[in-house]
């Protein structure tokens, strides 16, 4: 039998936790990247719901900050923010088919494409330098409705070596045509191979505060925009034997007491997180037992009360430890917070 000690109860008619997305924050990251982008636009990548961060919020305060354009992946992104955001330049990243082409259109989107070019709308060319992913693998002559020539780079984040060959094959093949907008940074190009700047850069994650090489986010002068937080919904002590989570991978080897976290796999606290810190009343504790699809346990130094506030990502607490703990990146991370969040009140701050 498990000795459980019930506390108090207020989860009932509160969220089950809270986002809270600092655009102050987003604001100055965005006015640090520009000044490191260094008279090339910054043009800020808020596809995926601004990396589970809010695309309207995050493209509105970016452009406020002084990106000149928007970048989503897919044209419903698109025709989505342009509901909220009538005026910017918003490009689509990814392919599009013709049926979403005529949509674009109407929106007033621009398109990258990597293939036939469609009429009457601004298209970005896309090269293929060594992505192998889209991308056209000789350049057609651009013709009048090209407005930009691109292409992405496939490990800026780590071998600036091969980074540095697409760029060349780059500019060999798109020497003539300089007066066109030529862009190929994203976030770890921008910061770590200035000559790749060109006339536009496509900053995503940096622009949320999170590093592109998985490391402090600060080393780069960049300030997290996103934390999140809960409490503890119910605090029990377990006794020798007693296990905690699915699959008893924790049995307490001695009077142990928990705290049952109401966050989930669902909420995007994801299942491979067991073992991973958070703070409990700002101190760091260990998550223990298998994350289930609505709670994770943590362990405690002792019968803390119920209701004690506890920070699933914040300071000391960073989205990037996590995601070494899970074998993963932030990026993936950040863009399955979004899934659940539905679950999740979100906040937007202004500081
Ligand atoms: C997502 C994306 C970016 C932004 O990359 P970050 O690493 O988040 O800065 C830039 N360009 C293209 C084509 C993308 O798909």
């Amino acid at each position: 039998m498990l000795n459980v000690k019930v506390r108090r109860s207020t989860m009932a008619e509160m969220a089950r936790s809270e986002i809270t997305i600092n655009l102050g924050a987003l604001r100055r990251n965005v006015t640090h990247l520009s000044a490191v982008a260094e008279g090339s636009e910054l043009w800020a990548v808020v596809k995926a719901n601004a990396y589970g961060h809010g695309a309207a919020d995050c493209g509105d305060t970016a452009l406020a900050a002084g990106a000149t354009a928007l970048c989503v992946a897919t044209v419903g992104e698109g025709l989505a923010l342009r509901r909220e955001l009538p005026e910017p330049r918003i490009i689509v990243l990814g392919p599009s088919s013709n049926r979403e082409v005529a949509q674009a259109r109407d929106a007033r989107l621009e398109l990258v494409v990597s293939g036939d070019i469609p009429p009457d709308i601004p298209v970005h060319l896309k090269l293929d330098t060594g992505m192998g992913r889209w991308g056209m693998s000789e350049l057609v002559r651009p013709d009048l409705d090209v407005v930009g020539l691109m292409t992405h780079f496939a490990t800026a984040d780590d071998d600036l070596d091969f980074a540095q060959v697409q760029l060349g094959r780059f500019l060999e093949a798109t020497a003539e045509y300089t007066h066109l907008t030529r862009h190929v940074a994203n976030s770890a190009g921008l910061l770590r191979l200035p000559e790749a700047r060109l006339d536009a850069v496509r900053c995503g994650i940096a622009i949320y505060g999170l590093s592109p090489f998985q490391t402090d986010p600060a080393d780069d002068g960049l300030e997290p925009v996103l934390s999140w937080h809960s409490e503890l919904g119910l605090v029990k002590q377990l006794q020798p034997g007693d296990s905690a989570g699915y699959g008893r991978r924790f049995i307490a080897a001695e009077p142990t007491w928990i705290g049952i976290v109401p966050v989930g796999y669902a909420d995007g606290f994801r299942r491979n997180l067991t073992g991973t810190t958070v703070l409990v009343d700002g101190e760091p504790r260990r998550v223990v037992g298998t994350v289930s699809m609505d709670a994770f346990a943590v362990e405690l130094p002792g019968p803390l009360p119920q209701g004690t506030p506890v920070t699933l990502v914040g300071p000391g607490v960073p989205l990037e430890a996590h995601a070494r703990h899970a074998g993963t990146i932030n990026y993936e991370l950040a863009t399955q917070l979004e899934t659940g969040s539905e679950r999740a009140r979100r906040v937007l701050l202004y500081s």
